[in-house]
């Protein structure tokens, strides 16, 4: 069947005018994939994997872009502006080229995955990388959009937060019902929010009876909702949730009060490990901020928080090729390095007595 974008298909729910213009990469439409391996390991009735890294730019950004960057149009922008810290510069870079918008985005030098910042520049954004974390990019993106006719596109337009929620709508129509708990990661906190709008509308229109309870993840070096403290200097090998002073802080804990649910910390490691988990054991390649749903899933296990046949759909947020540096630090060992002979090859591989 054709799918034609989340503006288009999505329209009833969304600020849809006659002079909208049509935009689409035909972004949304992504896989909720059911876990045959991880399951297993924890006391819950089904685990399903919600992949967002299957978006045209290869991350959830891309339902909110869309529709941030249509209105931007619509608005008659010709220039569009975020702070990011990777995946909203990829986003808004390549739905500006395809509105015919210029692009500028503000990243944190240096902290920014490989795979994100080969996108923005080449979709031909303008890249600034300042001197200075995401925290403080997005203030000056703040400043700037506020006093100059630029379009702000970050998660505090609202119309990502629009765009954003049609993965709510997707979860539902893919399950066929409202999942019990959607565990998800969460940093600039747009995404939370957006869930938890989703479902609350479609809740308002009868279309499920219950609502999931929201579980957020930071991570431990960059968990202000969980501390109730700004971090000044957050820190995470998950770059994407990097951020120390979320802008939708109390739209986030709104979701978690308002569904019953929880926003609690993962450390590093239980976020690397539940990254190379998803990757081992379920075939799911997702870059380290994606995996923290998982690792948060696995610590409230551990802690014996599931009855046992509660339905749980992780938001897989972006997709593993966007950092492959933290990938192969992983796993680089397990190269093998051999002569060009099949004789060496069979010998070390064991399978001489298998052949004859
Ligand atoms: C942006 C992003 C997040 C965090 O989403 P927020 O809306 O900022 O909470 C998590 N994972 C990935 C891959 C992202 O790109």
């Amino acid at each position: 069947m054709y799918w034609p974008g989340v503006i288009k298909h999505f329209e009833e729910f969304l600020p849809v005018t006659s002079k909208t213009p049509e935009l689409t990469l035909q972004e949304g439409n992504t896989p909720l994939i059911r876990s045959y391996h991880i399951v297993k390991k924890i006391h819950i009735g089904s685990l399903w994997f919600k992949f967002e890294g299957m978006n045209p730019t290869g991350s959830f950004k891309d339902r909110g872009m869309v529709m941030a960057v249509a209105k931007a149009k619509e608005d008659g922008k010709k220039v569009i502006m975020c702070a990011s810290t990777g995946n909203t510069s990829a986003s808004a870079a390549a739905y500006a080229k395809r509105a015919g918008l210029t692009c500028i985005v503000l990243i944190p030098q240096g902290k920014i995955a490989l795979g994100k910042l080969s996108q923005a520049l080449m979709h031909g954004a303008r890249v600034l990388a300042i001197r200075g974390n995401f925290d403080e990019a997005l203030k000056i993106v703040r400043y700037i959009t506020s006093r100059y006719p630029v379009a702000l596109v970050n998660s505090i337009n609202p119309f990502r937060i629009e765009g954003q929620k049609t993965a709510a709508f997707e979860v539902v129509d893919w399950l066929g019902d409202q999942p019990d708990y959607l565990a998800l990661p969460v940093g600039n906190a747009g995404n939370i929010t957006a869930y938890w709008k989703g479902f609350k509308e479609l809740s308002a229109r009868k279309i499920i009876k219950r609502l999931p309870r929201m579980m957020g993840f930071q991570a431990n070096g960059a968990c202000p909702l969980v501390t109730g403290q700004p971090f000044e200097h957050p820190q995470t090998v998950a770059t994407a949730i990097r951020i120390g002073n979320p802008a939708s802080w109390a739209s986030a804990i709104n979701a978690r009060d308002e569904s019953g649910g929880l926003i609690e910390a993962v450390t590093d490691e239980e976020i690397l490990a539940a990254q190379r988990m998803l990757s081992e054991e379920e075939g799911l390649f997702v870059e380290p901020a994606s995996a923290a749903s998982l690792a948060g899933v696995l610590k409230k296990n551990r802690e014996g928080y599931f009855q046992g046949k509660e339905r749980v759909v992780g938001v897989l947020t972006g997709h593993g090729l966007k950092d492959p540096d933290i990938a192969i630090e992983q796993c680089k060992d397990r190269i093998e390095e051999v002569g060009a002979s099949s004789e060496e090859i069979v010998e070390r591989l064991g399978i001489r007595n298998e052949l004859v």
